[in-house]
């Protein structure tokens, strides 16, 4: 066992972490006043141009198999990655990337909708939610109704990241009744590629984050047949496969999160002096250090595991679960000392304290909430899917 990076490793860390530092920390101020006059965060243009220059440094695709001109990173790396962009608030992603499931593309959709994407000429959203159906995924009610060689899709669909930018949604619609009500949801569901010239619209739903997701409306919005996803009654696997690679992801992004925080309330509590000494001497600050520095180092730990143990092939929801309700909830506690270490300067909107505060709420709901993980975790342990210690 060796629970060190390689050479390789390390240089591309560092790599990743010289493109933070000189090209997207510098934006962040502008990030925030643009985000106080409530503007989007980057002007038009910008995040393609970050993208490419990302790309002169070699990372275009980082998850995109090479045989697409990808980067194809492995998911250790991949997690490295999302560690050392989280450490700024700037809304980065890298370019080059499609969705994971958009991979079951036959030949005629890779060419109109996955290559399009990894090119970014189109964006992809992914909609599964409904007003009705959140944690229960098996309780939607958008159907799909075949007619001649079109399926007529009806329905709605909430809180779908991406929804209003989007050229095309994923969408898992009911395909046989029958089959779903039977199988308690699990079969009958289908994904459909939809273009948005098909008919659908999106309204944009405010949050307390800085950027807000989309409701999604179908009113016989008609599809060919040729757009099925993977296959007719597939469309639950995908839709979990979906959600499954999102959840330790989160848990990546709330580690480098918290590990900036962390050193943000290091550097502060260092320079705050109150009653003639810096707060980094009182015990009560360093006990808050010692606790979030713990519990970034256990989340990092679960993450990577989770990430390892797919680049091994093997079946990681159990891990992935397990770093999303631990790396969420630690992020969560970690923002929230280091606000307290902050005082009122923590809670003002001169720093991005705040703004993490409110972005880290997040991610203990989206992609299945707390009680969500807690739910598969303790079921794969009571019914023997699972074996505690399993995963070493
Ligand atoms: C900003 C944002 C972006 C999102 N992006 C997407 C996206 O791109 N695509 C997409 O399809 N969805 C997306 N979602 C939806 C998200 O995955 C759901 O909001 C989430 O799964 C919770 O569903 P819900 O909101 O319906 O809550 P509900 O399922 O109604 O849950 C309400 C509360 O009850 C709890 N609860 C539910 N069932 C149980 C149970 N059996 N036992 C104990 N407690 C339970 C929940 O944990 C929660 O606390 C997004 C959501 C947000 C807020």
């Amino acid at each position: 066992m060796n629970l060190r990076l390689s050479e390789e490793q390390k240089m591309v860390q560092k790599t990743i972490k010289k493109f933070v530092e000189k090209e997207l920390m510098p934006l962040e101020n502008e990030v925030l006043r643009n985000e106080r006059e409530g503007k989007p965060s980057l002007p038009p243009g910008k995040l393609e141009e970050l993208q490419l220059k990302a790309k002169e440094a070699g990372f275009w695709g980082i998850n995109t198999p090479a045989e697409y001109g990808g980067a194809d990173l492995g998911n250790v790396m991949l997690a490295i990655v999302y560690m050392e962009v989280a450490k700024t608030f700037v809304p980065f992603k890298f370019g080059g990337s499609a969705d994971n499931i958009l991979y079951y593309a036959n030949e005629e959709q890779k060419k109109k909708y996955l290559i399009p994407t990894i090119n970014g000429e189109k964006k992809s959203c992914f909609a599964m939610t409904e007003p009705s159906a959140g944690s229960d995924t098996r309780n939607i009610k958008m159907t799909a109704v075949k007619d001649g060689d079109e399926w007529v899709l009806n329905g709605e669909k909430t809180f779908i990241t991406g929804g209003n930018e989007a050229d095309f949604v994923m969408v898992i619609a009911i395909t046989d009744k029958e089959k779903h009500k039977e199988s308690n949801g699990r079969e009958g569901v289908t994904c459909f590629i939809v273009d948005r010239e098909m008919g659908w619209r999106s309204e944009y739903i405010h949050t307390m984050g800085e950027w807000g997701p989309a409701g999604l409306v179908f009113e016989n919005v008609r599809v060919p047949e040729e757009n099925i996803l993977g296959g007719l009654h597939k469309g639950y696997s995908l839709g979990l496969e979906w959600i499954g690679f999102a959840r330790w992801v989160v848990g990546a992004r709330a580690v480098g999160a918290a590990e900036r925080l962390l050193q943000m309330a290091i550097d502060y509590a260092k320079d705050r002096i109150t009653f003639g000494k810096p707060i980094a001497e009182r015990q009560a600050i360093q006990w808050q250090i010692a606790d979030s520095a713990v519990e970034i180092e256990a989340a990092k730990w679960l993450v990577l595991n989770a990430a390892y143990t797919l680049d091994q092939g093997e079946d990681n929801r159990h891990l992935a679960s397990m770093a999303k309700l631990f790396g969420a909830n630690m992020g969560n506690r970690v923002v929230d000392r280091v606000l307290q270490i902050h005082g009122g300067m923590g809670y003002t909107r001169e720093l991005p304290i705040e703004r993490w505060y409110r972005e880290a709420r997040l991610w203990r709901i989206y992609d299945g909430t707390d009680e969500i993980q807690r739910m598969i975790i303790a079921r794969n342990l009571l019914k023997g899917h699972v074996k505690i210690g399993q995963f070493i």
